[in-house]
């Protein structure tokens, strides 16, 4: 990110949401057509709407609520609202919003033969506390464990950013309780409270996890492709641990000191995501697409759990010998919803200017940066040559820093959290690069 006022833009966010809502009586209606039916695990839901590529389906019973992001295709959308807790909910309530929150449509649905369980007492004498709530987290789902004697029964309640809900869970025998509690429309690494109660309402235990992230498979590499015998080294930005760089030179051979750690990263204005997994999410889809075309990929960082410093990812990618270095970022700003991607490469370090000349160099970015464009359907986008990165300045290689989206925005928040459209960035990022090898540069055709 580029900017580090994240207060600010929360709270101008949350402004957002309110005058959102205000407007939503009266936003125009472009759904139509919902259709929900009960499937076994939930309810599935299916509407038509032409205007938008992507929205978001809030739903709500008296058991659970969550927020699913669907991706629209050809107007079409469906999905399924996960009801893993329905216990005594009677209906269900949606809302389609567009991911800038303005309401598009409502409706409620009827839920079938739901029967509340029957409550049991609790002893006298039951445990005032649970001292030994355990939770493990996974992929998409928490599993907990305690104990609490004399209580036959007790109420388990989770929340998430992204879904909240509550069941009455049922002793196993020796006051012990354990389960799994299945949180669909969380995402990677998101955190989960859980909070334990007697049936008299009385707080048992608390505590918080995070969901894993549990990484895809990129070990195919083709054996020919377009990118066959290109070295590429991908940096996904920032990390789940604290990184201390101290100071370094800002280029070889600059006499200005600058940090060489790494900068403050974004958090999802909404979803409350880091940067730091949306971007690792991102660059296992771009490893996953090169070595499909034949390309050798190392990563800086393949995990969320480490700690490495800006200075470190350009020795990295030096020591490996890579062609290309591509550091993927997602950004942050204080002024208003943007929604634009950003290409920095170097502009005064003699490691840049022995690669090419700048001014091609910044054709090369701008072919990166038009495809992007392109698979995406982000209109705005901008080029920068500039002195301001560290691990740009200090690599070896054709590099560049890509802001791929605005954390900040709400919308894009959102969207990011997709599958769709981060594979939509790796798309463009990896076509605009099979084009920068093969020579089919914008402006500039080079040897
Ligand atoms: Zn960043």
């Amino acid at each position: 990110m580029l900017h580090k006022r994240l207060m600010q833009i929360i709270l101008f966010a949350v402004l957002l949401c309110c005058v959102s809502s205000l407007g939503s009586a009266v936003a125009a209606k472009s759904v139509t057509g919902i259709r929900l039916s009960e499937t076994g695990t939930g309810v599935s839901c299916s509407f038509a709407c032409p205007d938008y590529p992507y929205l978001l389906v809030k739903y709500k019973t008296a058991d659970e609520s969550g927020i699913l992001v669907l991706t629209g295709r050809n107007g079409q959308f469906e999905g399924e609202i996960p009801l893993p807790c329905k216990q005594k909910a009677k209906n269900l309530k949606i809302e389609i919003k567009t991911p800038s929150e303005r309401l598009l449509d409502k409706a409620t649905f009827d839920l079938n033969d739901v029967k509340a369980p029957e409550t049991r007492k609790v002893s006298s004498g039951a445990a005032a506390k649970v001292k030994d709530l355990t939770l493990t987290p996974g992929d998409k789902y928490v599993d907990y464990s305690f104990t609490a004697p004399g209580h036959h029964q007790a109420i388990v309640q989770f929340s998430s950013v992204m879904q909240k809900g509550q069941l009455i869970v049922d002793e196993q025998g020796d006051g012990r309780f354990s389960g799994r509690l299945l949180l669909p429309c969380a995402n990677a690494k998101d955190s989960v409270t859980v909070t334990v109660s007697g049936l008299n309402n009385r707080k048992l235990a608390s505590d918080k996890v995070r969901l894993l992230f549990v990484p895809p498979d990129v070990s195919y590499v083709a054996e020919e492709g377009p990118l066959k015998g290109v070295k590429v080294c991908l940096d996904p930005g920032h990390q789940g641990l604290e990184v201390h760089g101290g100071r370094v030179h800002q280029y070889p051979g600059s006499e200005k000191l600058v940090s060489g750690g790494n900068s403050t990263m974004g958090q999802g204005a909404v979803t409350l995501r880091k940067e730091s997994i949306a971007v690792l999410e991102i660059s296992y889809r771009i490893c996953r697409r090169l070595r499909e075309l034949g390309a050798e990929v190392t990563m800086t960082r393949w995990v969320e759990e480490v700690s490495v410093t800006n200075m470190e990812r350009a020795e990295y990618a030096n020591e490996q010998g890579a062609d290309y270095f591509l550091r993927i970022h997602l950004n942050m700003s204080s002024e208003g919803n943007n929604n634009a991607i950003y290409v920095y490469g170097p502009s005064n370090s003699p490691y840049a200017k022995a690669v090419m000349p700048i001014e091609q160099y910044r054709d090369v970015a701008q072919t990166i940066l038009d495809a992007m464009k392109e698979s995406t359907g982000v209109k705005g986008g901008v080029v920068r040559m500039s002195d301001q990165f560290v691990g740009n300045n200090w690599s070896k290689m054709t590099t560049f820093l890509i802001e791929c989206g605005f954390l900040s925005t709400p919308a894009n928040d959102w969207i990011l959290t997709t599958d769709d459209y981060q594979e939509k960035i790796a798309q463009g990022m990896v076509e605009g690069l099979q084009a920068v090898v093969e020579g089919r540069l914008k402006k500039f055709v080079f040897h």
